[in-house]
């Protein structure tokens, strides 16, 4: 049994950006949370979502998530967003943590299948380099490797949910059947 742990980014209180289809991070990545579970039930693959604790404190909410993660000890942490923007940028990119040979290897596996089925700008990859960069503290926190994906900004929202989002779906699905 492969373990893969599928955060969902932000809260139900505090939900990230809002796109322009007027679907936040937060709700947006709890729908593609739970196909990603459901599709992958009786598999070799046991997807556990993770939620954030609706408070404001990012420290609390990153201390309480890492305990829950550890404990359930997966191959890969992966963490769902997308990017806000107040201009016009595009594009998909997937962080890691500099310096983590498997973050790297997992980094470059979606972004390639986020390449083979986003028609948006490759953006590539983005190491994170400290704890108090941000979203700096899950890399930090959590033991296994961790992830971070970027399919999108929040301009794109309506281009992608209208057209694409079961390529998106399936860019998630075929990360996923590669670990
Ligand atoms: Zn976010």
């Amino acid at each position: 049994m492969k373990k893969i742990a599928v955060i969902v980014g932000h809260n139900s209180k505090y939900q990230g950006a809002m796109g322009n289809l007027g679907v936040s991070e937060f709700v947006l990545n709890t729908a593609i949370a739970n196909v990603l579970e459901a599709h992958f039930r009786d598999s070799e693959y046991k997807i556990k979502v993770f939620h954030r604790l609706p408070v404001k404190s990012y420290t609390k909410q990153m201390k309480d998530l890492s305990k829950r993660v550890n404990k359930y000890d997966p191959i890969v942490a992966m963490s769902l967003h997308f990017n806000a923007s107040a201009s016009k940028a595009t594009g998909h990119e997937v962080l890691y943590l500099k310096g983590s040979k498997k973050g790297l290897k997992y980094a470059k596996r979606l972004d390639e299948s986020f390449d083979k089925h986003l028609s948006n700008r490759d953006r590539n990859l983005k190491p994170i380099k400290g704890r108090n960069e941000r979203g700096g503290q899950l890399f930090f926190r959590i033991v296994a490797p961790v992830i971070l994906a970027e399919p999108f900004f929040s301009n794109e929202e309506a281009e992608i949910l209208n057209k694409n989002f079961n390529n998106l779906i399936e860019a998630y699905i075929e990360f996923i059947e590669s670990i």
